[in-house]
């Protein structure tokens, strides 16, 4: 059956008051039901579904719609997967445009591995999670927890973990030992990869994290599976990778739900350096990134230490992971020029890495506000590290290479020099009167005298190469500049004086010589020598 056909008759064969009813308690009122609606708070019920016509609607809140849209609303989930859900419940087949990647044996094998895992979580197992690990046995059922016991394999004497992809269904198990004092075996353990669980496309946590990346519009990224329990047990949506770093497929899949993320990793160094891939990663895909940042290694360890409050309190204020970065690259600055450098030059991929140069120079900006660094400077920095990232319109393709006048050396040290200082610009407009100036120079140094800021203006793509200028060097080049072209003009005159007194003299011209040098003397006493 096609898709629009199948839609049509997943609406025909679902009992709307069924589904609903498994969510929102309706009672009977002729020919439809009633119920406290789901989507605002009320006490007195003003929620309608009406079976026989396939709809719901609450007069208090204004919510309607088909069983798709009140599962897409109360599950997370996305379209396509609940038809695709709702289709294989019905026993309807979709027509596939590609292969089924599902083999059926592989699917089954699975279920009937958590069943037993399931029925094994008794005893000293089960009392692991609820007395050291704290989870409630609610929690327990929810993440369908289990143990391995003595004919289980690779997960024998583990408490076992099954792992969903983002439509619910069971791919894998990860495994722990849950005697910490054990020391022969590796604490965790994953199932292979196969053709259902591929670890580059699969996040633990992430469907059950939907109904609350829904309402949350986020979703923490953290390192462990019980790191993604902690958080989840207090109401925060949270994922993992399962034991591989994280990847572009990750990233994708994040995001179908949301574009805002929380980096939570471990406070190690394999942590810091996880969360500044995983901040250039999400940045560049044009994520809004925050980072929190824990008192203890991580979300696990509060949640066992009975700091669920704390939990709550630190993911309610999450802070901007770009600024957190500016602060440890100021902390990572003292001590003197050279960590100054090497902190402003590993800054350099973060301020850079958002596909719209608008955020990238809101951070520069706020960057060299934080650091008391030169703007300028750091835009020339950043520029040179990733040209255009901060620019705010694409470069112009109007000067085709072929027209463009050469830049000599000077003129590129001059603009490096704008770059550092474009405010100390003001200060030389007579630069511009330098008649030889490249134009494409010349047209910077213009849209500057006349106020306009650098970030606004389209620059040339001009190869500075590797030295960048500091502010007191660039006002240096500006005095450079000027002088040379107060020389020039000083030159242009003392040759048109010449040829002044040369033809007065040949014409016998006596007051006009007489004139001439009366002006050129009247000049050299104002200074012009
Ligand atoms: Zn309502």
């Amino acid at each position: 059956m096609k898709l629009e056909e199948a839609i049509q008759e997943i609406k025909r064969r679902t009992d709307l008051a069924q589904v609903i009813g498994q969510t929102v308690k309706l009672r009977k009122n002729g020919s439809h039901y009633v119920g406290l609606c789901p989507f605002h708070g009320e006490k007195s019920p003003s929620f309608n579904v009406r079976p026989d016509r396939g709809y719901f609607k609450c007069f208090g809140c204004g919510a309607s719609g088909d069983v798709f849209e009140f599962l897409q609303k109360t599950t997370g989930q996305l379209f396509i997967d609940i038809v695709k859900r709702l289709a294989s419940e019905h026993g309807i087949e979709i027509e596939q445009t590609y292969k089924p990647r599902v083999n059926p044996a592989v699917a089954d094998s699975l279920a009937s591995m958590q069943s037993m895992f399931r029925q094994q979580l008794k005893g000293e197992a089960l009392s692991y999670l609820t007395r050291q690990r704290k989870y409630s046995t609610d929690f327990i059922d929810k993440m369908e927890l289990g143990y391995g016991g003595a004919v289980s394999g690779l997960f024998q004497g583990r408490i076992t973990i099954p792992i969903k992809n983002h439509r619910g269904q069971l791919v894998a198990f990860g495994g722990r030992i849950f005697n910490d004092s054990e020391k022969s075996r590796p604490k965790y353990v994953n199932s292979a990869a196969s053709e259902l669980y591929d670890k580059g496309h699969v996040l633990y946590g992430l469907f059950e994290s939907l109904p609350l990346i829904k309402t949350q519009k986020r979703v923490v990224l953290v390192e462990g599976y019980f790191d993604v329990m902690a958080l989840l047990a207090v109401g925060i949506p949270a994922v993992a990778p399962c034991g591989t770093s994280l990847t572009e497929g990750h990233l994708e899949l994040i995001h179908k739900y949301t574009d805002q993320v929380v980096l939570c990793f471990d406070q190690d160094s394999a942590g810091h350096l996880a969360h500044e891939k995983a901040l250039l990663m999400f940045l560049s895909k044009g994520f809004s990134v925050q980072t929190v940042v824990l008192p203890a290694k991580d979300p696990d360890t509060l949640w066992q230490n009975g700091q669920a409050q704390t939990l709550k309190d630190l993911f309610a204020k999450p802070k901007d992971a770009i600024e957190n970065r500016i602060e440890l690259a100021l902390q990572e600055s003292v001590g003197g020029v050279h960590q100054r450098i090497g902190a402003l030059q590993a800054l350099m991929p973060v301020l850079s890495a958002s596909p719209d140069p608008l955020v990238n120079r809101q951070y520069v900006r706020l960057a060299a506000h934080m650091l008391k660094e030169d703007e300028g400077l750091l835009v020339g920095a950043v520029l040179k590290y990733r040209p255009g990232s901060v620019k705010r319109a694409p470069a112009r393709a109007t000067a085709a290479p072929a027209t463009r006048t050469p830049w000599s050396d000077a003129e590129k040290l001059l603009y490096k020099a704008v770059i550092a200082a474009p405010a100390l610009v003001l200060n030389h407009p007579d630069i511009l009167e330098d008649v030889g100036l490249n134009p494409e120079l010349k047209a910077v140094l213009t849209a500057l005298v006349q106020g306009e800021n650098l970030l606004d203006i389209t620059l040339p793509e001009v190869q500075l190469g590797e030295i960048l200028v500091s502010g007191e060097e660039a006002e240096k080049i500006f005095l450079g500049w000027s002088d040379k072209v107060a020389r020039e003009k000083r030159q242009i005159w003392l040759k048109e004086q010449h040829l002044k007194l040369m033809s007065a003299t040949n014409q016998g011209n006596l007051d006009e010589v007489r004139q001439t040098l009366k002006d050129q003397s009247g000049a050299l006493k104002k200074g012009w020598t």
